[in-house]
Order: structure tokens, then sequence, then C-alpha cells
């Protein structure tokens, strides 16, 4: 049986927790603060407890005090949660300058559930079946993406644009989603693009970032992905990588530093934060703007806001489109309800995943706005599979653009 490696490097995180339960009931309009736990209010009745932050931390002292063991039956369980950090802002909200607690301030809970994954995977219970094709279709040769799809389908839609460079200092990372789910969005991208005159690159060797083998907790093959993709960018003359995937940026700027134990040797943006550049130095040119301005919405994923803190520059990005009025969903930035979607929960536990979605989108229709967009493949994806599922009128009632089409739509 596993020592509990990992789950032991974070026990001082696990007994800080003071058993308070705002990660699961804390609502505080006056900080605009709406409940916490997505998997908690998703599971209705049978979320009591055990799916939010304070039940996840009695489970995991009982673990290292030795009174439960590791399970398969605990890693069904484990991964019912998106990882989506709501749990560590609520706690480290309830800091108070004038109450010393050695606690909530430091408590990484993402970190912290990692841990405990990594743990049920070395101890043979995880990864899950779902869990287990994804991370074997993307350490195969033939496919190195989570789909399953063959390797060179990736690159299929670069047909169409041969100004992509094969080497360049400004090179965009494609992902997986995006090229093989939602290739149109990558259209828009290069209409953009071709306004303002940008030249980009792109690597066919690039293999998927390996987000979904960290959220799962399974290193194996990561060590060969990190080296070969700096590796690839490094020889093509990177000197700035930009991406329009919110888990792909997270592993980039975040998880391959802290794996490498340094830092990269070009910088790693997220396509907002490359549009916004072009905006303020008014490259993109926009079609002049007639009649009532959209009302748009703007959901925070989960990897570019609590993860990276990204939540301005998106909606600076949406501010500088003419005919746009921003409306902000009730739980926005740190609150943002999750799409549902991460820490692996879309695969294995698709169900829960929608009805997360379907939430976040009711919260979105409550705005009144014309459209919700996000920046995220990975968010659309999911929130598009939810919409499927409702009422056809809210598909009327509210549509679902990518931020890059929505920009695209107005040049
Ligand atoms: S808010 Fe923090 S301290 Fe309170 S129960 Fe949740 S994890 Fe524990
Ligand atoms: S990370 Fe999100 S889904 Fe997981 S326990 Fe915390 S609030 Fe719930």
């Amino acid at each position: 049986m596993s020592n509990l490696k990992y789950l032991k490097e974070e026990w001082k995180a696990v007994f800080s927790c003071m058993g308070c339960g705002d990660c699961g009931y804390a609502i505080r309009p006056a900080v605009g603060r709406y409940l916490t736990c997505p998997v908690k209010e998703a599971k209705g009745e049978e979320g009591f407890e055990i799916y939010f932050a304070r039940g996840r931390m009695n489970v995991l002292k009982s673990l290292l005090e030795g009174k439960i063991p590791l399970s398969k039956e605990l890693a069904e369980w484990v991964y019912q949660c998106s990882e989506c950090g709501n749990c560590a802002e609520v706690c480290h909200m309830s800091q108070n300058p004038y109450i010393v607690l050695p606690t909530c301030n430091w408590i990484d809970h993402v970190k912290v559930w990692d841990a405990l994954r990594k743990d049920l995977v070395e101890a043979g219970f995880a990864p899950l079946d779902k869990h287990g094709d994804l991370i074997e279709f993307m350490d195969n040769d033939k496919k190195k993406n989570p789909y399953g799809e063959e390797r060179n389908l990736k690159f299929e839609w670069i047909k169409e644009f041969p100004e992509i460079k094969d080497q360049g200092e400004l090179m965009f990372f494609g992902g997986c989603t995006m090229p093989l789910r939602q290739v149109d969005t990558l259209r828009s991208m290069m209409k953009i693009l071709k306004v303002t005159g940008k030249e980009i690159a792109m690597t066919k060797e690039e293999w998927c970032c390996g987000s979904i083998a960290l959220r799962i907790g399974d290193k194996k093959s990561l060590t060969d992905i990190i080296k070969h993709n700096i590796t690839e960018f490094e020889k093509k003359g990177t000197k700035t990588l930009f991406t329009a995937c919110a888990g792909c940026y997270r592993t980039w700027k975040k998880d391959y530093p802290e794996l490498l134990g340094k830092a990269l040797p070009f910088k790693v943006k997220h396509i907002t934060e490359f549009l916004i550049d072009l905006l303020n130095n008014n490259e993109i040119l926009f079609k002049a703007e007639e009649g009532e301005k959209l009302k748009v919405t703007y959901h925070d994923p989960c990897h570019l806001g609590r993860h990276m803190d990204l939540y301005e520059i998106p909606r600076e990005v949406l501010s500088k489109i003419p005919g746009i009025e921003l409306i902000e969903m009730k739980r926005n930035r740190k609150n943002a309800w999750c799409c549902g979607a991460g820490g692996g929960v879309k695969s294995q536990f698709p169900d829960l995943a929608l009805e997360i979605s379907k939430e976040r989108i009711r919260e979105a229709l409550e705005t009144g706005a014309d459209i919700l967009t996000t920046s995220c493949p990975f968010c659309i994806g999911n929130l598009k599979d939810a919409y499927k599922e409702m009422a056809p009128d809210i598909q009327e009632k509210i549509k679902l653009i990518d931020i890059i089409d929505l920009i695209a739509s107005k040049i």
C-alpha cells in the first residue's frame, strides 16, 4: 500500500482546516460571494459534507491518521471534484487581520487534492477507467492527444493558412481541444491576425501539454512531454508562446516551470493577453457599429481565473470591442461558478459536469445578456453539451461564443 507520500507533504494544510464549513455554506452578498462548491450543489441531497472541502479534509485527516486506507471506492469519490479552487478562495477569505489563525491563508486546496490523486495513482487505485484511456491516447505515438484522434488531424486546419510559418519568434501552441473540436475558432483567430498583419508560427511536433495527466495525478509520462515540448519550441526560435486554451496556459505557465524548477526560456501568454496588446495598439480594425449594443456576459474559466489570476484582461478585451456591453453574472471573478468540466470530471462523470454547467448557463440567463462568452475551449465544449440538454429556447435567448469568434464577427 502507498505510504501517502504526496499527501504527507501537505499534512499541515490538511490539519489546518478548522472545520468552519465556509467552503460549503458561506453566502456573503455584501462581498459578492454566493455558495462555493459546484460539486456539492450539483449533487443535491446526496452532496452533503463529503463532496465539499470540509468533508474532504476530514477524510484526508483520517487517511493521514491511518484510520482508513486508500481504495478504489475512495478514488471514485476523490475525482468528483473539478479542482475549481473556489473552496480555496472562500477559505482564504475567512482571514481576518484582527484574528490570528495559523490556518487558512496558506491552505492550497487544489494542491492538496492533487497530492491525494498522485498517491491514488501510485497505489494503483487510479487512474479511473476513462482517465486511463485519456492518458493512454495522450502517450500513444500515433495520437499524442487525449481525444484519441490521429496525430495529424490536429494540424489539418493549418493547410488552409499557408501564411503560418513553421518557426518564428511568435509561436502558437494549438493544444488539442480547439484544433480537434472547435476548429472554426482557429479560423476566427486567423481572420483577426490577417487584419493585424501579425505573423505566427506553429510546429506540427507539439504534443498534448499534459494537463490531463497533471490533474489526474499520473506523472509517468510528464517528464518526456515537458522535455519534448520545450525543446521543440526552443528549436523553433520561440520568444513568445501563446495559446487559446486556459488549461494549456496554466500547464505551460505554472506547471512546467514548477516541475522543472526553473523558468522557461520564453514567455508564455494566453490569447487574451496577446489580443489586448493588439487592441491597445489599435491594430484590430472593427466594422462600424450600428444599432443597439449587444449585452455580453463573461464566464471566468477556473484555469484562467482562480488558478492564474487572469480576471481583468479578458474583460478589458471585451470592453474594447465596439457595440458590446459587459454585464457580470452574480458569481464572477474569484467567486465564478465553475463550468464543471475540469479535474477530469467531464470524462469520468459527464452527468455531473453537465449539471454544473447548466447552473452556470441559468446564471448567465439571469443577467439578460444576449451572449455568454468565455476564453477556454474546454469550458465552451462543456457548456455547449449542457445547452443541448436544456430547453431549445435557451439557445435562442443566450448564445455561447468564444471571445475570439466574438472579435472576428466584428471585423
Ligand atoms: S473554509 Fe477552509 S478551514 Fe473552513 S472548513 Fe473549509 S477548508 Fe476547512
Ligand atoms: S475544488 Fe471546487 S469542486 Fe473541488 S471541493 Fe473545492 S469548490 Fe468543490
